[in-house]
């Protein structure tokens, strides 16, 4: 009885064959291979948490805000105060991770016999959340510099009229903005198309150059846009993500939400978090300045990289196959774990501090000298 194995089990077709998604989670001096915030909360907000969590333990015995109305609106408050876009809570609702917020929606207006789209390269778990959900998924076009083809993309809409339009901005893993001239378009298109719901993973947003597409939900209530505390916050343990949206696609979700999805002490931590959002931002702006100096040290050192609105940078070109592979271990070697996600020529590093950056570098640097 020992080896049996998950395709011994009846599981559905879909997933046969197939592994968990998830990064190496290895052991070594310096980790840039996850998009996390390499600060640690400071010490302040940390007995602020245990102050809330403390709190919200003496009601533990009951169960939590099923609606977590004072999160949603301390949320609706960020989103307002730093996007100049008036957002209320009705117009926001929050879940374990962006993860989940996305998962909720394919749950909602994807589904068996549904389809979605999404430009590839881009963060793979909306393909995968599509498949865990029943949804059909249909990978779109990107051009070589990995800007999104809009005809190409418009073209695959309309042909294919799938129900949800994922669009990923800053992109991960490339790391690029998307004009909001070209989601507006998609917009367009996928309103033409079905209509469908159109899907803008804001998950880096706050590291961009550019501005959050949020004002854009004025008037389109068939967009959403998706955000999480676990990368600009500093808390991808916190396991908080949320979106912004018409009160009616708030209204719809629930309909597919787990009641009391969000513990009380889930609730707690992330009000104490957002109490301390002045400070956590500071480290955003540090992040930015040391992305902007990976991006120039490595065209220095005479790699290709994508220009990056994000906490990382999508750097190449690795000739060969197997090239980007043989890269990542090499850099490993060197104590630094960086992201390889099978994209032929190309590997992923994310904006840690000063010092592991500097790691990386050396490493990157040694890397070159080698191979020339
Ligand atoms: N969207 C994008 C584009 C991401 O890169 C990530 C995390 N890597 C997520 C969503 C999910 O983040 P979380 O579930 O931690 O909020």
């Amino acid at each position: 009885m020992n080896d049996v194995r998950i395709d011994d089990l009846p599981v559905r077709d879909e997933l046969r064959g197939k592994s968990p998604y998830g990064a190496p989670q290895l052991d070594v001096p310096v980790r840039l291979n996850t998009n996390e915030n390499p600060y640690p909360l400071p010490e302040p907000l940390v007995e602020r948490i245990a102050e809330r969590v403390r709190e919200a333990a003496r009601n533990l015995n009951r169960y939590p805000d099923r609606d977590a109305v004072e999160l949603r609106t301390k949320l609706a408050e960020y989103l307002t105060d730093t996007s100049g876009h008036q957002v209320g809570p009705a117009n926001v609702w929050a879940a374990n991770g962006s993860n989940e917020v996305i998962q909720q929606l394919l749950q909602t207006f994807g589904g068996p016999g549904r389809t979605a789209i999404g430009f590839e390269p881009s963060y793979s778990m909306h393909g995968l959340i599509a498949r865990g959900t029943g949804t059909g998924w249909i990978s779109g076009p990107r051009n070589e510099d990995f800007t999104i083809d809009l005809a190409a993309a418009e073209k695959a809409i309309a042909e294919n009229r799938p129900d949800v339009v994922f669009i990923t901005t800053p992109n991960n893993p490339t790391g690029n903005a998307v004009p909001p001239e070209t989601v507006l378009a998609l917009y367009e298109a996928a309103q033409a198309a079905k209509p469908s719901m159109v899907v803008v993973d804001e998950a880096y947003i706050e590291f961009s150059h550019g501005d959050s597409l949020l004002p854009l939900l004025d008037e389109r209530p068939n967009l959403v846009v998706s955000r999480t505390m676990s990368k600009a916050f500093g808390a991808a343990g916190l396991r908080l993500g949320y979106l912004a949206a018409h009160p009616a696609v708030v209204d719809a979700v629930q309909l597919v939400r787990l009641p009391y999805h969000l513990s009380a002490v889930t609730q707690a931590t992330a009000l104490a978090a957002l109490e301390h959002t002045a400070t956590l931002l500071g480290y955003v702006e540090q992040l930015k300045a040391e992305r902007d100096r990976l991006v120039t040290e490595l065209r220095e050192t005479g790699y290709e990289v994508v220009e990056s609105d994000a906490n990382f940078v999508q750097f190449g070109r690795f000739d060969g196959e197997g090239g980007a592979h043989t890269a990542w271990q090499k850099i490993l070697d060197r104590g630094v774990l960086v992201r390889d996600n099978g994209i032929p020529g190309w590997l992923r590093v994310s904006a840690g501090t000063p010092e592991e950056n500097d790691a990386f570098l050396d490493a990157v640097r040694a890397l070159k000298k080698e191979q020339s």
